[in-house]
């Protein structure tokens, strides 16, 4: 065996030990449910043998499935994979139902043998799904343990029994925060929860389990399920209690979801109509909706870029071959906004941080951001005095260019000005050492140009975080013309440091995220110049799978900013210069003084809380709204908007990759998480409909429509961006 491992204690208890090879966590494989099937054969079938414990020799228990397991299960599984996934899936749940039923008489329900899961620590997904198929669950007492079932997050749901199992377990309301959600507990929260059932000190594991094996009578064994007259708390669906809960889990999913997920759905379906019937057809009416998920394109496109794609990028996919470049001291330059974040993030990761600012007063300011966020932590149970002193110990706030000596990174994030920008760069550059890369996190300033400033171009770069920085996971790096390899590494290594997801992208007007999302937002504000009502826009929005709609968004950005960008991009591009129509309205409202949420007036009307009120009806005094726009339209131009600019950037060299394409999209901007970025998007609908769709909306809109060669020449080939066959998706 190589997964689980085998042995029988002195007191007949069999000891099944997971402990995958060279790998820190568990995840579980086709191969190890082979080796667990076996290993649970052996335990039932041996008369010396009085029990079970399932344990992992690791500090965790498992991390789940191996995602890209099932991916390949998918691919593998030819052109009518449904079958072939049905059958995979069964035999997971025969194995389990083996476990929980341990052998027992089905008539008397006596004679099986007790088996407990041991728990170290983390245990999700099937590393939970398993735990649930045993008679008790016992987990360590590690409060940065994880107990959860998270695959809503990545597009599917739990499939191997879990959604049915927990359901049953603690009825349909306490399941579904962690079911719909994904909610993931620490072990007390999980014993609260009903999820488990003991807590107990890590060196008494396997002890307490083992002394339940051997004390467990047969009654202990049986679930509440296969009882007789077994009444699932909260009831079913068809039950006084139960009717309102499901009427009303039905409403919170489309609430969120807005109909675009189908995994939520797909759960909420099982668990409603394996409630009405026995748990066995249960369980086989989850892995027919579970079998129905993994083959929704939705659902490939979501593992694709959520799990598989980030991963590898976050790994290092793109990482030139130069030798490690761990950061061990950087020097942020500005401690605004993004200056303090910078900091922040950077010295929880335990790189040392030199924060410099123009005035101590701003650079103690910028620390005083770190100082907010850990005492918010401490506040809510999730950090330590020890903690905050260690962070706030790695920050030395300073004036003086001096104190940047000896930093291997500049991250350089002061006014988005070129001329305060070139002179940071002079003085940090006389101090550094010259084998220090520098990085501006400019939002629009072409790096190439920044970096005529620098003594060393080819250690010159852009590493652009996004706002709020200790929240958003993407970082977007940027190559400058001259950009070398080193300084690439560098910037990769410094973002694996900080636990955020890369990408890497060449310079270009606005670079890649922003360049995508200010058509967007420049699109809803046509539309609503045009008469579109304003809650249809971002209705739309929210219909195609974005967590807000453009007008919205650009109250929160604002829109005095939205002016600023459009001057400067004008002066840039001159008579090619796309926007004139939008900047009639962005100019407009900054004159009204509607810049959005911060002056609590934009396309809004907000509050004094600065909550919003609803659309601001003055708008449409001066644009005046029509009847008769279609929602398919109006979907298709935001959407199209933001995915044309996805393609452009690909065709023209910025971007390199389209996995970084999607990546970014949906870390970067919420872009449709459900569709697996743009080019994920375009492969759902497939290359021949979206030329369509543009040719159409070029004939009425303009040549911002203009389908991209790239992507006709595709749909003449038949060609997917993802498949390297042609699988036409028409
Ligand atoms: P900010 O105005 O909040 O902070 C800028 C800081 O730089 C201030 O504290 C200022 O005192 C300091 N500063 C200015 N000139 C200086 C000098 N010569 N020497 C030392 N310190 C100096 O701005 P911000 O929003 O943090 O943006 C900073 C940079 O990050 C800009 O280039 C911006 O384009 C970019 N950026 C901003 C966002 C965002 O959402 N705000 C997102 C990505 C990138």
């Amino acid at each position: 065996m190589t997964e689980f491992h085998y042995s029988v204690d002195a007191d007949g208890v069999a000891i099944i030990t997971w402990d995958v090879p060279g790998k820190s966590m568990n995840v579980f494989s086709f191969e190890g449910q082979a080796e667990l099937d076996a290993a649970i054969d052996k335990a039932l079938a041996d008369d010396a043998v009085k029990g079970v414990v399932i344990t992992s020799a690791k500090d965790s228990f498992a991390g789940g499935m191996d995602l890209n397991v099932l991916a390949e299960l998918r691919e593998a599984a030819g052109d009518s994979p449904a079958q072939g996934i049905f059958d995979g899936i069964t035999a997971m749940h025969t194995l389990l139902r083996k476990i929980e039923r341990a052998g027992m008489d089905p008539k008397t329900l006596k004679g099986g043998k007790p088996i407990a899961a041991a728990l170290p620590g983390t245990a999700m997904g099937i590393g939970l799904e398993l735990p649930l198929a045993c008679h008790r669950i016992f987990a360590a007492d590690n409060a940065r343990a994880q107990i959860g079932l998270p695959e809503i997050k990545v597009g599917i749901f739990p499939g191997a029994g879990g959604t049915t199992r927990l359901a049953w377990k603690l009825g349909a309301m306490a399941a579904a925060p962690l079911l719909l959600e994904g909610k993931a507990n620490n072990p007390q929260k999980a014993k609260a929860a009903g999820v488990i059932d003991e807590v107990v000190p890590a060196d008494q594991l396997m002890a307490a389990a083992k002394a339940w094996v051997l004390s467990a009578k047969d009654e202990d064994l049986v679930k509440p399920w296969d009882k007789k007259g077994y009444k699932i708390p909260g009831g079913t669906p068809y039950s006084a209690p139960g009717f309102p809960t499901f009427v009303g889990a039905s409403v919170m999913v489309h609430a969120n979801t807005w109909g675009v997920y189908p995994a939520a759905k797909a759960l909420l379906s099982a668990v409603y109509e394996g409630m009405q019937v026995p748990f066995d057809t249960a369980l086989k009416i989850e892995t027919r909706y579970f079998v129905s998920t993994l083959l929704n394109p939705s659902s490939s496109a979501m593992i694709r870029s959520l799990f598989v794609n980030k991963g590898a990028l976050e790994k290092g996919a793109n990482r030139p071959e130069v030798p490690d470049e761990t950061v061990k001291k950087v020097g942020v330059l500005g401690a605004g906004m993004m200056g303090a974040g910078i900091a922040y993030v950077s010295a929880v990761a335990g790189i040392e941080v030199v924060l410099l600012d123009s005035t101590i007063e701003a650079a103690e300011k910028g620390k005083a951001y770190s100082t907010g966020i850990l005492d918010k932590a401490i506040k809510r149970g999730r950090g330590t005095e020890e903690k905050k002193a260690k962070v706030l110990g790695q920050i030395t706030t300073t004036t003086d260019y001096a104190d940047l000596a000896g930093c291997d990174l500049i991250v350089e994030a002061v006014f988005e000005d070129p001329k305060v920008k070139a002179d940071v760069t002079a003085k940090a550059e006389a101090v550094i050492p010259e084998t220090a890369i520098y990085a501006s996190n400019t939002s629009t300033l072409p790096i190439t140009s920044l970096a005529t400033a620098s003594k060393r171009p080819e250690q010159f770069i852009g590493i652009h975080f996004f706002s709020p920085v200790d929240k958003m996971l993407l970082v977007e790096i940027i190559k400058g013309a001259k950009t070398g390899p080193r300084a690439v590494a560098k910037a990769l290594d410094y973002v694996r440091q900080i636990r955020k997801t890369p990408i890497v992208v060449n310079d270009a007007r606005f670079f890649y995220a922003n360049r995508c999302i200010i058509p967007y937002i420049n699109e809803g504000m046509r539309l609503a110049a045009e008469g579109v009502p304003m809650p249809m826009v971002d209705h739309a929005a929210r219909l195609l799978g974005f967590p807000v709609g453009p007008l919205q968004l650009v109250d929160e950005t604002s829109l005095d900013l939205g002016a600023k960008i459009a001057k400067a991009t004008k002066a840039a591009m001159g008579n090619d210069y796309p926007d004139d129509a939008v900047d009639e309205v962005v100019f407009w409202m900054v004159d009204e003084g509607r810049y959005g949420r911060k002056t609590k007036a934009g396309f809004f009307d907000y509050d004094d809380a600065g909550k919003r009120l609803g659309y601001w009806h003055g708008f449409n005094d001066k644009y005046p709204a029509v009847e008769g726009a279609e929602l398919d339209e109006v979907k298709n131009r935001l959407m199209m908007a933001q995915v044309l600019e996805a393609v452009r950037a690909l065709e023209e060299g910025v971007l390199e990759d389209i996995r970084e394409g999607d990546v970014g999209a949906i870390l970067g901007w919420g872009f449709a998480p459900w569709s697996g970025g743009p080019f994920g998007w375009l492969d759902i609908i497939g290359a021949k409909k979206a030329v369509e769709i543009c040719d159409t909306l070029e004939a009425k809109y303009g040549k911002r429509f203009a389908c991209p060669p790239l992507l006709r020449d595709m749909a003449a080939k038949g060609q997917t961006f993802y498949g390297k066959t042609a699988r036409d998706a028409a």
